[in-house]
C-alpha cells in the first residue's frame, strides 16, 4: 500500500492540476469554526467522515460541497472511493487499512490548516501548500 499511496512524492503539487479542487476555499465562517474547535475536534469530525468511506455505495455526491470536512475531502480528493482511487491509487472494493485511513486524516488536516492560517493576516507565509 505504501508503494501506491507514496505515487507522488507531494499530493498538493497533483491537486493543483485540478481546477475544481484548486478553486475549493474555506469561507470565514468556517475559519473560524477550525479556530473555536480546534483541530482535535476537526480530527474527530474527519475520522468519522473516512469510516463513512468503506461503505462500497458512498459516492462523491454522498459528500456535500458545504461543511469543513466535506470540503477539504473535495479539494484534497479524499471525498469518495473513485476519487481515492484515481488520484491517490487507494483500492476502491476494500476497506481501508489504517495507513490509509492516517494518510487521509492527514490530506484533510494539512489542507484546513493552510486555508485557516494561510489568509489570515498574521504574518504567516506559507508558500507551495507547504503547511
Ligand atoms: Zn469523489
Amino acid at each position: 500500500m505504501l508503494t501506491s499511496i507514496m505515487r507522488y512524492s507531494d499530493p498538493f503539487m497533483m491537486l493543483k492540476a485540478s481546477t475544481y479542487r484548486r478553486e475549493i476555499k474555506l469561507n470565514d465562517l468556517e475559519r473560524n469554526i477550525v479556530l473555536k474547535e480546534g483541530f482535535i475536534r476537526l480530527a474527530e469530525s474527519s475520522l468519522a467522515s473516512i469510516d463513512s468511506l468503506n461503505d462500497p455505495h458512498h459516492c462523491h455526491r454522498d459528500t456535500p460541497h458545504h461543511g469543513v470536512v466535506p470540503k477539504a475531502q473535495h479539494a484534497t480528493a479524499t471525498c469518495c472511493r473513485k476519487c481515492l482511487f484515481n488520484w491517490h491509487r487507494i483500492p476502491r472494493y476494500r476497506e481501508l487499512n489504517e495507513h490509509e485511513k492516517a494518510y487521509v486524516l492527514h490530506l484533510i488536516l494539512r489542507w484546513v490548516k493552510k486555508e485557516t492560517y494561510a489568509r489570515q493576516n498574521i504574518g504567516v507565509v506559507i508558500e507551495n501548500g507547504d503547511v
